[in-house]
């Protein structure tokens, strides 16, 4: 049967005869409905369209997209362990070239999302591995196609083992999480953090908001969460959501200047 996927949001819903009436991923503030309307592909669809696309950045961590972009345009990062290799956030096409690629690293021990905008097609990745997929349970209610395959955790921290941490920060989604590679960056650690902390094109420098496209900001309040969440962890390096622009270096320093600008931005008092 076919399976419907938002052509805005990339967003995957069980299968059905006909298209969704409508898409709330888009019709949420943090996303929007393009001015000429909602439109549907389908999985087959957009397996046909899109052929895979790699890049490494360092040892152990390898970039998977596709190509042409699709939807919001992400790529995903395959952290790669001798204890089983862990994707995290995920990309609608699952090509057979990107299944087969995997399978030679070895498959899949976990998939965890860094927040509702790119949960895409993470049942047809879990299913063709033959893992789960770990949400934060704050934003189980952005799920479109539950599965069995697809798991909550609660709290602030969760471990997936051997110096891999997912940690809650809120912000752009309630649930919103980063994934902590202790062994990243030559061991110095790298945070992997999706748009939950968003890599600009000023390498000194990242961002936050609670809508990206929509332009709203966080308050002081979530800035503070986010600095709190991530004071335990040492990370040299900072992996965003985008193939360009989006590694950072002196991250740990880089995100808590850009914590005090931001602060500082929302309370200025302008001449
Ligand atoms: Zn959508
Ligand atoms: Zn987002």
């Amino acid at each position: 049967m076919t399976t419907f996927i938002c052509t805005a949001c990339g967003t995957q819903y069980p299968p059905s005869d006909a298209p969704p009436a409508n898409c709330p991923i888009c019709q949420d503030q943090r996303q929007y409905i393009p001015a000429s309307g909602q439109r549907w592909s389908t999985y087959d669809e957009v397996r046909r369209t899109h052929r895979a696309a790699f890049q490494r950045y360092e040892p152990h961590l390898l970039g998977l997209g596709v190509t042409p972009d699709f939807a919001i345009g992400q790529r995903a990062l395959l952290v790669e362990r001798a204890q089983g290799n862990i994707l995290w956030d995920c990309v609608a096409p699952l090509t057979d070239a990107t299944i087969d690629l995997l399978r030679a690293l070895g498959g899949l021990r976990a998939i965890a999302i860094s927040h509702p905008h790119y949960y895409t097609t993470m049942v047809e990745w879990a299913h063709a591995f033959d893992c789960d997929v770990w949400l934060h349970e704050d934003d189980a209610r952005w799920v479109m196609r539950p599965d069995a395959r697809v798991r909550t955790w609660s709290g602030e921290t969760r471990s997936l083992g051997d110096g891999v941490t997912l940690i809650r920060c809120g912000g752009h989604f309630a649930g919103g999480q980063v994934l902590h590679w202790q062994d990243g960056a030559a061991g110095n650690g790298a945070l992997l953090v999706g748009d939950v902390v968003q890599a600009v094109p000023d390498a000194n420098f990242v961002s936050f908001m609670w809508s990206y496209p929509n332009l709203v900001p966080l308050p002081a309040s979530a800035i503070d969460k986010i600095e709190q969440a991530l004071a335990p962890y040492a990370f040299e390096r900072l992996y965003g959501a985008w193939w360009n622009r989006s590694t950072v270096e002196d991250a740990k320093n880089v995100v808590t200047r850009s914590a005090a600008r931001y602060r500082e931005a929302l309370t200025r008092v302008l001449l």
